[in-house]
């Protein structure tokens, strides 16, 4: 019988939890007893009653069972202690707001049974949300793309099954600076897309705020390329080489036919256009710069204040 771990982070999913577990449980049922399931709910710091009710959940139902992190981390790292705590010979991620339709999971397993090790799920159209957001979302996903030479796919999010080679890769992947999709792409692996339609949120509020999608849209361009750093290189070039013939016209236009100074407006246009560059250079490489600082100082990327309320395991166990 194979064991297939559902993870789920959750951070403030109180309202979720339960609406949550019957819908899987249900959706689940016919699978028995070909598959076993255990359902992994990692508290990402919650500070509603999000943990107390997985804890009801597994009075009842001992194939729940949940991690308890020392305070919120974020999803990224959220679903690294997932994958560190898993035990099933596949894994799928998947949201506590039931964004993410259960049923899709019999079409994963099917693809998985075939072979396929990362069977992923893309999103058909997303409900309630603005034509703006989409486009972003859009362009964003063609330029990381160019950039990385990492296919991430736009309308492709956390709702996947790992097979546990997978999962044993992106293990060894500890980077505290984690844009997860670019990991499941580096690990490399036969992948497999299947559709869903993306439901509303259940209750609750998205945890996403524009400032950190903007946050996290970065951390996918510098932590899969240096691509921007060689951006400040090449335009540096192109401006020196305008910058070398336009040396040439003054001169020669002053020397030869004497012209008084002219140019207060190239003046003031230059001196704007070249701080700003650099200012945006000098960004682009403080990018690199904090994510060298972050990744040198070797941190653990998580602890955690229990596994179901037992003891709290090493975080060495699992490298
Ligand atoms: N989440 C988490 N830690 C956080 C933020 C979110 O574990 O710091 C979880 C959240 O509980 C949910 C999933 O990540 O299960 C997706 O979050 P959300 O629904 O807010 O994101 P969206 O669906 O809007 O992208
Ligand atoms: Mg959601």
């Amino acid at each position: 019988m194979k064991l297939i771990s559902i993870c789920v982070p959750m951070y403030n999913e109180g309202e979720n939890i339960y609406a949550f577990y019957e819908q899987i449980n249900q959706t689940l049922e016919p699978l028995y007893p070909k598959y076993n399931f255990e359902f992994l709910f990692i508290n990402d710091g919650s500070v509603d009653d999000s943990l107390d009710r997985v804890r009801e959940l597994r009075k009842k139902d001992e194939r729940v069972k949940f991690i308890d992190l020392s305070r919120n981390y974020g999803k990224e790292v959220a679903m690294a202690a997932g994958f560190d705590y898993a035990k099933g010979d596949a894994v799928i991620t998947m949201d506590a707001d039931l964004q993410h339709p259960p049923h899709t999971i019999f079409e994963m397993i099917k693809y998985w049974e075939e072979g396929y090790q990362d069977v992923y799920g893309k999103r058909n159209e997303r409900k309630g949300e603005s034509w703006f957001k989409k486009k972003a979302s859009e362009t964003y996903y063609k330029i990381l793309r160019k950039f990385s030479k990492i296919p991430v796919l736009s309308g492709v999010g956390d709702y996947r099954l790992l097979d546990r080679v997978c999962i044993e890769g992106i293990k060894k992947l500890r980077e505290s600076q984690r844009y997860t999709k670019g990991l499941y792409m580096w690990v490399g692996y036969r992948k497999k897309e299947v559709f869903f339609d993306a439901e509303e949120r259940f209750a609750g509020e998205t945890k996403w705020k524009f400032s950190s999608l903007v946050g996290l849209a970065i951390d996918g361009i510098t932590s899969n390329s240096t691509f921007p750093l060689r951006i400040s290189t090449f335009l540096g070039l192109l401006i020196s080489f305008i910058s070398f013939i336009y040396m040439l016209v003054v001169l020669i236009s002053t020397l030869v036919f004497g012209n008084p100074i002219p140019g207060y407006p190239t003046l003031v246009i230059l001196i704007l256009f070249l701080g700003g560059f650099q200012l945006l250079s000098l960004g682009i490489l403080g990018e690199y710069l904090g994510k060298i600082f972050m990744e040198t100082k070797d941190r653990p990327l998580y602890f955690i204040q229990s596994y179901n309320d037992e003891y709290p395991m090493n975080e060495e166990d699992h490298k």
